[in-house]
């Protein structure tokens, strides 16, 4: 692959800006250092399909503090690229991506889409281009983006903890596991423990759990108790070196969140996520509250920030009152992620990068592969599930074990189409040269 010399990286810059300037994302010039090198790939897409895969989750899950189930399955949107070489690039889609979008790729070849990119993302996603470029060049995406295997994985932990204690009431009848292990009869503590359980197997030493019951479920007060007594739970079920970052879906108050640092400051929670809506004020404030009590909780936020352009995070991410911040992965795509990580350097307060995905298995395999080729990468977040129908074959395993993900050195993001099974395919929207 050939680097772009100073010259393209101008021109290429200048190219991003025109199309975020022209799908209305701009906010500032865009600058070289934003952009990841465009590998040099003259492969055309002949044909891209907009297609609907399922994956099962490991149980149902219960709700957060604004709703009430989560669900036992969920969908996600790819996008599936035909490069006249033969290979197939495959990424994520999204999910409001028309037929007028899926018909802009076609036609046009892997550099261009991916010198686009704005335009591109706004659209669609970059990442099935980055696929394809990967697999025609035979390296995985991390390596195109200039990174290196990390050779002891990438860190992660299970989002899926949700108020799972909650779940008979919500769903009206007796909740249990098929497979329940502690006791005939549900207890709540039983489970939050099947679902930890359930986490440790898969290999995580480190979890999301949902707080916030007092917003939807229950009292405020009872609420606030019983996600403490959630939290005590899993302290003492999984040990003291298991990781728990917390996540109440902005259903805290400012008086939640103080009362949560100053009574259970021995929870050791690594992390605590959108307690409050993101704002620069509130943020100074709880920082300060985490330092009069010497907590070494880090601060996280940033999924709702529309993309990497949105004033807020700048504001957010200049304050330094956001340790973790939580662009999501697919509004962010690889493109904005880069972005984040290098405002997050030039800021200078050591905020690290965790990116946002909730229920999506291509942006599971985005961060992993987005982690090894930016340095401020803290944690990938990974939402378990297995995929219905067989319409894709993983070529790298992505094994996690030890709280870190391995073996993703397949060229492109891993994934291969089973081109057998695509007559199986829920095709949304398709076009062809
Ligand atoms: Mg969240």
């Amino acid at each position: 692959m050939s680097h772009p010399s100073r010259r393209d990286f101008l021109k290429t810059s200048a190219q991003a800006a025109t199309a975020l300037a022209t799908t209305g994302l701009l906010a500032s010039p865009s600058r070289a250092a934003d952009l990841w090198p465009i590998p040099e790939v003259d492969v055309k897409i002949t044909r891209a399909m907009k297609i609907e895969v399922e994956y099962d989750r490991p149980r149902i899950v219960a709700g957060n503090s604004q709703y009430r189930v989560a669900g036992g399955r969920r969908r996600e949107a790819i996008l599936v690229a035909f490069g006249d070489n033969g290979k197939i690039g495959v990424g994520a889609c999204n999910g409001g991506a028309s037929q007028n979008d899926v018909a802009y790729v076609v036609g046009k070849t892997v550099s261009q889409l991916l010198r686009d990119h704005g335009a591109v993302n706004a659209k669609i996603c970059t990442s099935a281009f980055w696929d394809l470029a990967g697999k025609t060049l035979d390296q995985p995406v991390y390596q195109l983006l200039g990174g290196k295997e990390n050779a002891q994985g990438v860190p992660v932990y299970d989002g899926s903890i949700y108020h799972e204690e909650l779940l008979p009431r919500d769903r009206g009848s007796a909740y249990r596991n098929p497979g329940a292990t502690y006791a005939e009869r549900a207890g709540w503590q039983d489970a939050i423990k099947e679902a930890i359980d359930h986490t440790l197997r898969l290999g995580h030493t480190f979890a999301k759990v949902k707080i916030g019951r007092g917003a939807l479920h229950l009292s405020r007060l009872a609420g606030n108790y019983q996600d403490a007594a959630v939290l005590e739970l899993i302290r003492q079920h999984a040990g003291n070196e298991f990781g728990i970052g917390v996540d109440a879906n902005n259903g805290y108050r400012m008086e939640d969140v103080v009362w949560l640092l100053k009574e259970h400051g021995d929870l050791n929670l690594t992390f605590i996520e959108e307690m409050i809506p993101d704002n620069v004020n509130d943020y100074r404030q709880i920082q300060q509250v985490i330092r009069e009590h010497k907590l070494k909780t880090l601060v996280a936020d940033g999924e709702g920030w529309r993309n990497s352009y949105d004033p807020l995070a700048a504001e957010i991410i200049e304050s330094g009152t956001v340790d973790i911040l939580q662009g999501d992965m697919r509004a962010f795509h690889f493109e904005g992620i880069r972005r984040e990580s290098n405002m997050a350097i030039e800021a200078g307060h050591s905020s690290r990068i965790a990116p946002h995905n909730w229920g999506n298995e291509f942006g599971f395999l985005m961060q992993i592969h987005v982690a090894c080729a930016i340095e401020n990468f803290y944690r990938a977040e990974q939402d378990p599930g297995t995929l219905r129908g067989e319409l894709l074959v993983r070529k790298s395993t992505y094994d996690i074990a030890d709280g870190r993900c391995r073996n993703f050195s397949a060229p492109g993001l891993g994934m291969e189409l089973n081109t057998k099974a695509l007559d199986s395919a829920k095709v949304i929207h398709e076009a062809k040269l």
